[in-house]
């Protein structure tokens, strides 16, 4: 299971970040930046938890 992040929705709010440091980095352009498209979770709840606390609804379980 994996998140995808939308960064044509994100607005750089970094609740991502501050739930998963690991797996999100908000870049230098306010935006979050991970590696590629798709982003490894740690492990299901804290992805769910990670998905429901984005305020622009940017990511989303694959
Ligand atoms: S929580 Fe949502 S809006 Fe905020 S940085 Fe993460 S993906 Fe972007």
């Amino acid at each position: 299971m994996r998140i995808i992040a939308d960064r044509t929705v994100c607005a750089g709010h970094g609740m991502c970040e501050a739930l998963a440091p690991d797996s999100f980095r908000v870049g230098d352009d306010g935006i979050v930046a991970p590696i590629s498209d798709t982003i490894a979770a740690p492990e299901r709840g804290l992805l769910e938890l990670v998905v429901e606390s984005c305020p622009v609804r940017a990511l989303r379980l694959a």
